[in-house]
Formats: structure tokens, sequence, C-alpha cells
């Protein structure tokens, strides 16, 4: 904790802490049910190593590349990290990803979970997934579209065995996000799911009210990207 930065980011991560507790009481629900992906993606190193520091380990980047580069040093030095990919992932990267992060959160097609479930039997590491649903059927965004999620879910169950934990989606920008959290609730309950991640910097608090378990928070924990 000697460096300004370092004192910065625990700063920062103590009020989004805070936060985070005060809407999961607010909503009647116990502030450990909701888990913090301190999304790190762009953000200088200083800043990912002042929040290590104040204790936190569990991390969100949305490239595999970029996470390569950077996540192995910080492992050695805090061995109990926890890595999730939260951005698209290709199926050329799979081997990389499956090495690198402990849970993947951007399963959207069959490709990509044939892919995983034979990287996962190759390694016998097994990581945990989250099926992306695109809710707002936006043509440029990954994820499913809702119309074909029940049937993608049996598939990455029953075809691939892959261990699907929870649904994830990102509103569209120009959208009321409430509406999008609450679908992504209906659809985990009805497909038997506990895990939703759900709520970024702008609607972390709206995602929790609507029962978000992980919420993944960038620019409110580190500041802006560069
Ligand atoms: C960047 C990113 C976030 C965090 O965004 P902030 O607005 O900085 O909190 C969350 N989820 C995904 C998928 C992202 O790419």
């Amino acid at each position: 904790m000697d460096h300004p930065e370092d004192q910065e980011a625990a700063g920062r991560l103590a009020a989004v802490t805070g936060r985070i507790r005060a809407a999961a009481e607010a909503a009647g629900r116990d502030a450990s049910s909701v888990r913090l992906v301190a999304v790190s993606k762009l953000q200088p190193e200083g800043r990912v190593g002042g929040a290590l520091e104040a204790g936190h380990r569990l991390f969100g980047e949305n490239r595999v590349q970029e996470a390569e580069a950077r996540w192995p040093a910080f492992r050695e030095r805090f061995p109990d990290i926890a890595l999730h990919l939260i951005g698209g992932l290709q199926t050329n990267k799979v081997r990389a990803a499956v090495r690198l992060f402990d849970v993947i959160e951007t399963v959207d097609r069959p490709r990509l979970a044939a892919a995983l479930a034979r990287e996962f039997e190759r390694t016998g590491r097994a990581l945990p997934c989250f099926v992306q649903v695109n809710t707002g059927d936006e043509p440029q965004k990954g994820g499913v579209a809702p119309a074909a999620l029940d049937g993608f879910l049996d598939r990455c169950r029953a075809e691939y065995g892959l261990n699907v934990v929870g649904l994830m989606c990102i509103p569209p920008a120009e959208d009321l996000p409430g509406p999008h959290f609450a679908f992504l609730r209906e659809a985990a309950r009805r497909n038997g799911l506990a895990g939703l991640s759900m709520g970024m910097s702008a609607d972390f608090e709206t995602a929790i009210r609507f029962g978000a378990t992980h919420v993944r928070v960038g620019s409110a924990v580190f500041g802006a990207r560069g």
C-alpha cells in the first residue's frame, strides 16, 4: 500500500463493495450472495496490483491475449486469484483460454461449446461456464438469441457435457437495463441455473435488485480506462 495508485484502487474498491452491500441489503439479499468481478481490461498494472494488495481476488478480462500478458505474473504473487473470461472467445484461442481462466462467461454457440468440451476433456480441466444471452437481439453483439436459449442450453449439457452454472448478458446501451435483467433471471430460473452475471459500473445496483450473483464492474473500481 505504498503507492498512491494502490491507495486509490483500495479506496475505489471499498466504495464499490459498500455499494454492493447496500444494494443487496435493500433488496433483502445477503451481501455474500453477490460477487464482484473486477474488470481489469485496459487498466494500468498499478491499479490492478492495488486491488490485489487490498485483498481482492476475483477479476474479469475480455481478451485472452491481454490477460495472458499480465495474469501469470500476478498469479505467482497471489495464487488464489480467480479469473473470468467475459469477452467473446474465438475457437482458435480456446486452448490458451482454458489454460489461463477459471470461468468462461461467454459460451454462445455450438462450435465454441464443442471446442471447449474437447479442451476440457483433453486437459482434465473442466471449467464452469456461463452462457451469454444477447437479450437485445443486437446483430453486432455476441450471445445466444433469446429464442434459441433453451435449446442451446440443452445441447451444452446433454451433447457437450458442459458444467453450465449460469447466464450472462450485456443489455443494449440505449435501453433501460431492468427488463433485460428480468428476462435473464426468468430464463435462469426456467433452466434451473443459479448464476446470473449482469450489471456493470452504470447499473450494478439495478442488477443486484434483479438477482445478480456476479456483477462485472470495471471503471467504478479502477477509474476510467486509458
Ligand atoms: C468492460 C466490460 C465490463 C465493465 O464495464 P464498466 O462499465 O467499466 O464497469 C463488464 N462486462 C463486460 C462484458 C465488459 O466488456
